[in-house]
């Protein structure tokens, strides 16, 4: 890749590609797993961010682990759903990001996560950033060098 392309992705800013915080589907950290169940279930995504009440970002809940928490001796115990928090079965170690953290350091981190969340300098929750995001602007730039 030349380096006037190389310069274009580095110019990037996760702010430029984010999706805003009002865009993103998410539950709160108090609720049942039930209802984070029906709202990835409703959403269709596999994973989305965990916040508290005041909007601070605490983790991710995804639906395997909400399902593994309610399996039983025989069967999935779906009662359980409402006795559970979304507390207990949520991810709490995937990395952040900053508003301002650059395209290539963003690409490192969706390399392992299917998308990542961004939050400001006190953990106020942000938006998200996807792999199809990085990767829009990945295509976009091959194509202006193909061009
Ligand atoms: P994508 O790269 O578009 O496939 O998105 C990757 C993942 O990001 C999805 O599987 C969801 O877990 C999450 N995601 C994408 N868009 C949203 C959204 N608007 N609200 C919540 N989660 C989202």
């Amino acid at each position: 890749m030349s380096s006037i392309l190389k310069q274009r992705l580095e110019g990037l800013k996760v702010s430029d590609i984010m999706i805003p915080a009002e865009k993103v589907a998410h539950v709160q950290i108090g609720n049942p797993v039930e209802h984070a169940l029906l709202v990835l279930v409703e959403s269709g995504y596999s994973s989305v961010p965990v916040l508290d009440l005041d909007y601070k970002y605490k983790g991710t809940i995804a639906k395997t682990p909400i399902l593994k928490s309610v399996i039983g001796m025989e069967r999935f115990e779906m009662e359980r759903l409402s006795d559970i928090k979304v507390e207990g079965v949520m991810h709490k170690d995937q990395p952040t990001i900053k508003q301002d953290t650059d395209f290539l350091t963003a690409l490192k981190v969706v390399i392992d996560h299917a998308f990542a969340c961004v939050v400001d300098n006190e953990n106020f929750f942000v938006g998200i950033l996807t792999r199809r995001a990085i990767l829009k602007e990945v295509n976009k730039t091959l194509y202006i060098e193909q061009s």
